[in-house]
């Protein structure tokens, strides 16, 4: 039989083509053939993933094609500045399509794993008879609550009046103010995506996971039996990573030497400091960095705070340097080692925008969290976090935000909860739930675990789709 070959088409933004890159490394230490194919700005964000396979049977192989975004030069999410340009960002990922098409014609490949947001993948697929899996970037929780919150109108009387969302495992509730608000004009091409995704997704074969079962087991059945989703679960993808070097670079160059960054954390202790980070693509108002930074000092905790190259000069005036000398403080700016950081025995707290590879990698890394969720999915993140798994506390009352801006959170709000988190006795509980289900994590993954085994069933099927 000819080798299996899997052709992925990752979406550019961090918070997907980590993970995804992180699931082709996993297929190819299966033996699969796997081909990663993206733009030509997007490639060298591949290169760390690809060199771990060197060893392997068939080694990751990259292969560019060609994108014409209307405005020039605008090639990666992250580059986007406004709403009006992640539209026409959006609008030409289509200009993929034809050249997508022509690898697949040529190479014919058993099955295609591509993101959400290339919906046309799907018809693709089947004008060459081929399977193809959607990578949502997700869990089942999120997806499950914003299927039922998609079909459900709440009869509240103001946007803050908490309603339960209806048919779900859990008596989950949400306020208006909480959901995704995608309207107007400026979000008509994206709701235009996001409507042929989800149509798409009815359609298409299956979708693949980088969540575990032991996570969310109610949801995983939910997604399959209710929502009636071929579904596997194969992470969570990235504790593949597993030395330093690999925890280190994903998808960017950090911006602190990693051994410093060891250092100051070797010389805390167990459990004692916080991590602050709001992903790759949440804005943070200069006010809010302010008051993150008063709210910081005030706590007791040592801290690790992830802010954006160039905002340096919106954090109080010899803050870093005062945070420094009493070495209670490490300002990362830009680009932190994430997973490195989780996974240090010294950090027992996470402030996170609840970005989904976020939430996994806190999970995995046994932490209590802070959830700060902005905008996206993340607010149902965010209850996964808070009410069902009980392994932290919501920030405040925030809002969902369109333009992913995280704003409006006062200095004390910030430390009560730090502190309660970072606490022995309320966060210490959080604390031990977090670790029980790291350890559920770990074995996941390994020969037997649940994770492993969805894998082998996926393989086993795609298989049978031998050109
Ligand atoms: N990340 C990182 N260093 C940073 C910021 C982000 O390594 O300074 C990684 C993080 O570990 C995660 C991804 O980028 O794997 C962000 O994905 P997530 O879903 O958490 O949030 P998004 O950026 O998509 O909002």
């Amino acid at each position: 039989m000819a080798t299996c070959h899997v052709v992925f088409l990752p979406f550019m933004a961090y918070g997907h083509l980590i993970p995804m890159a992180d699931m082709a490394v996993l297929f190819a230490s299966r033996g699969l053939k796997t081909t990663i194919l993206t733009t030509s700005k997007t490639a060298h964000r591949l290169a760390k993933s690809i060199r771990k396979t060197a060893g392997f049977t068939h080694q990751i192989a990259l292969h560019t094609i060609d994108f014409n975004p209307e405005e020039p030069g605008l090639e990666n999410p992250d580059q986007v500045i406004s709403n009006d340009q992640f539209c026409r960002f959006i609008e030409a990922l289509p200009t993929l399509q034809e050249p997508f098409e022509r690898f697949i014609e040529t190479t014919k490949p058993n099955c295609i794993v591509a993101d959400m947001f290339f919906p046309w993948t799907t018809e693709t697929a089947s004008k060459f008879g081929i399977p193809r899996i959607i990578f949502n970037g997700s869990g089942f929780f999120p997806l499950c609550v914003s299927d039922a919150v998609t079909r459900y109108r709440p009869n509240v009387s103001s946007d803050s009046e908490p309603f339960i969302v209806p048919h779900l495992p859990h008596e989950i509730k949400l306020t208006r103010k909480q959901l995704p608000q995608y309207e107007g004009e400026e979000f008509k091409v994206f709701m235009k995506v996001f409507i042929q995704s989800m149509e798409a997704e009815a359609k298409s074969y299956g979708v693949i996971f980088n969540s575990f079962y032991e996570l969310e087991p109610e949801y995983v059945r939910h997604y399959r039996e209710v929502m009636k989703r071929k579904a596997w679960h194969i992470g969570p993808v990235s504790l593949y990573s597993k030395t330093i070097e690999e925890k280190v670079e994903r998808g960017k160059k950090s911006s602190i030497d990693e051994h410093e960054c060891l250092k100051w954390l070797d010389s805390k202790p167990t459990g004692s400091v916080v991590y602050v980070s709001f992903g790759s693509m949440v804005n943070v108002t200069n006010a809010q960095l302010y008051e993150i930074a008063m709210g910081l000092e005030a706590c007791v905790s040592s801290f690790i705070w992830v802010i954006r190259d160039g905002q340096e000069a919106s954090i109080p005036e010899g803050f870093e340097a005062r945070m420094e000398a009493e070495g209670r403080g490490l300002i990362i700016k830009g680009w932190a080692p994430q997973v490195m950081i989780l996974d240090h025995e010294s950090v027992g707290g996470f402030v996170t925008h609840c970005g989904w590879n976020s939430v996994l990698e806190g999970v995995s890394g046994g932490v209590a969290m802070v959830a700060w969720p902005v905008t996206a999915e993340q607010f149902y993140n965010a209850k996964l976090v808070t009410d069902v798994l009980r392994i932290g506390v919501l920030i405040g009352d925030v809002e969902w935000s369109a333009h992913s801006t995280c704003e409006g959170v006062k200095r004390e709000v910030i430390e009560r909860v730090v502190e309660r988190v970072m606490s022995v006795e309320e966060g210490g509980d959080m604390r031990m739930r977090a670790r029980e289900l790291q350890e559920k994590a770990k074995t996941t993954i390994e020969e037997e675990g649940s994770s492993y085994l969805d894998l082998s069933s996926f393989i086993e099927n795609i298989k049978s789709f031998q050109q």
